[in-house]
């Protein structure tokens, strides 16, 4: 079993839908962060959301990162996404907990609190795209679908779930996005929306071993939805010593001299944990990290 993420269209291309198996991808964010069982839900989320939307954007080098900034004991999540839907991400407090609400639910809302969602797209101009909504829920998905209608005008419904083991391991992670085209007849939308209205949760319906190209099918309600393509997801960092060098060398003078005294650095990367020793001098006013 490995991860899978899959776009199709329905109901003669009115409907476009993005359908992912990131099971995967989010165990190897738990292990990397050693995330307690709340900010697994919560990253994970994010993380299966941003592989959605980075799958999305059309050129190699575009990224797309989604910020969440809440006044709960996560404080905050990020993640991080390209095009081929390789993804990163952290969280503020890995060990984070809010009571539990109802019986076997983590209360992923009661570790984020209020805040803002963040969503900011690198594709290669200027200056990025931002947009910034109010948080709606906190439950993630929902947040995201008002981002869609509030920012890009965009009806959009959005499905997000981790379902974490006794072991605190990820057993099923995933999660669907719907958009359909401003002209799509009421009947279709309708179709749609009653199916998602009665339909189980992303992870049961993985937990029931459907297939995405059946959750998919069974989501529009449409038998004739087609795949347009396929990628395989996956968690993967790409942090290098020279962007650590450079990093290092835009935290200002007077850090640096301070650091140069030393005569090294030991920088951690926030995305994978990776450590960084690097040495630092000064040399005729100019300072050398290497
Ligand atoms: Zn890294």
């Amino acid at each position: 079993m490995s991860d899978r993420l899959v776009k199709f269209m329905a109901h003669v291309d009115m409907a476009k839908i993005t359908c992912i198996d990131s099971t995967e991808l989010v165990e190897t964010a738990r292990k990397i962060h050693m995330l307690n069982p709340t900010p697994t839900a919560a990253l994970g989320r994010m993380l299966t959301m941003t592989a959605m939307m980075g799958a999305m954007l059309k050129e190699d080098g575009e990224k797309i990162s989604a910020q969440i900034m809440g006044d709960g004991p996560v404080k905050t999540i990020l993640a991080v996404s390209d095009n081929k839907a390789r993804v990163k991400g952290y969280v503020g407090e890995p060990l984070a907990e809010a009571e539990h609400i109802r019986e076997g639910k983590l209360n992923v809302a009661g570790i984020i609190g209020n805040g803002h969602l963040n969503i900011i797209k690198d594709i290669g101009l200027k200056e990025p795209y931002i947009g910034n909504v109010e948080l709606q829920t906190g439950e993630i998905a929902e947040d995201f679908a008002y981002y869609y209608a509030v920012s890009e005008q965009i009806p959009t419904a959005v499905a997000l779930g981790v379902l974490v083991d006794k072991d605190g391991s990820v057993k099923r992670a995933g999660g669907y996005i719907i958009q359909i085209l401003p002209e799509t007849p009421e009947e279709i939308i309708k179709l749609i929306e009653n199916r998602i209205a009665s339909s189980k949760s992303i992870t049961e319906m993985l937990e029931d071993n459907m297939s995405l190209e059946e959750i998919a099918t069974y989501i529009s309600d449409d038998l004739n939805t087609r795949v347009v393509e396929e990628i395989v997801p996956k968690y993967e960092c790409d942090c290098s010593k020279d962007r650590m060098e450079r990093a290092l060398l835009s935290i200002g003078k007077n850090d640096l001299a301070e650091l140069a005294q030393d005569g090294k650095a030991e920088l951690v990367c926030h995305f994978c944990n990776k450590k960084y020793e690097l040495s630092v001098r000064e040399e005729n006013g100019e300072f050398i990290v290497e």
